[in-house]
């Protein structure tokens, strides 16, 4: 704004000035409180993002030795103790600041790409993974879901052929899921690297980790043999109440 002004008298203009140089003062305080608000309001944003929601590794439903001989107490170790937390730091580290800060595995899951989804797909697959074995496993489905596999694939041992088969037949890391489609139909998907049955809409049942660090320190290049033996600590309770 410029304001023209005559002035009658020197003493009218130096009043005038006067005036203006308060009015600018009173302004630059306004300004000042301004900027103070924004970086009050910026400290409380940092401190949001200290506190934000952190995924923590999932409780073991048993303890680290109790699955051996099938898979040792080195292979969880490791498994669960390093590979698994170290996905779930990445989680953490990478979601910090954008618009999954604050939201839900699975929607994580549903709707990233890149490393964020890597990082939370793996995360979502282990937790189902690792609660899917016991000690004192069922060793097979009852029910509903019993029956829905063998109207599949014509009997519970012919299912465990497939679905053994498929794991073998992934061509480096992945997973070997048994899921049911939005139809409510079994399908056994072969997924590479974190794949899994969220993305496709489609309920996992069971979920099996085919990547290397999974079972080489016990089986060293016999995956099939390995996926064999989980069929003694596979327990059905907890896959048929996801069905
Ligand atoms: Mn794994």
């Amino acid at each position: 704004i410029v304001l023209i002004v005559n002035f009658k008298t020197k003493k009218q203009m130096n009043k005038t000035k006067c005036i203006i140089a308060v009015c600018s003062c009173v302004l630059f305080t306004f300004l000042g409180n301004g900027q103070i608000q924004a970086n009050d309001y910026n400290k409380c944003q940092t401190q949001k993002s200290k506190t934000m929601k952190q995924f923590t590794l999932p409780q073991l439903p048993y303890s680290a030795d109790a699955l051996a001989p099938v898979i040792s107490k080195e292979t969880i170790d490791y498994h669960y103790g390093k590979h698994l937390q170290t996905y779930i730091n990445n989680l953490n580290k990478l979601i910090a600041g954008t618009e999954f800060e604050n939201a839900d595995l699975e929607t994580i899951v549903k709707k990233s790409d890149g490393a964020i989804f890597n990082n939370a797909a793996q995360t979502w697959n282990h937790t189902i993974y690792f609660n899917t074995f016991s000690p004192n496993a069922r060793q097979y489905p009852e029910g509903k879901l019993r029956a829905a596999i063998e109207k599949e694939w014509g009997s519970f041992d012919n299912f465990k052929k497939e679905f053994t088969a498929a794991g073998s037949a992934i061509f480096g890391s992945g997973w070997v899921w048994l899921a049911k489609t939005p139809e409510g139909q079994l399908v056994i998907l072969k997924e590479s690297n974190a794949g899994n049955p969220l993305t496709k809409g489609y309920t996992p049942l069971l979920g099996i980790d085919v990547w290397e660090h999974s079972y080489y320190l016990d089986y060293q290049n016999r995956r099939a043999d390995h996926l064999e033996a989980l069929w003694t600590i596979i327990d059905w309770k907890s896959n048929e109440s996801r069905f």
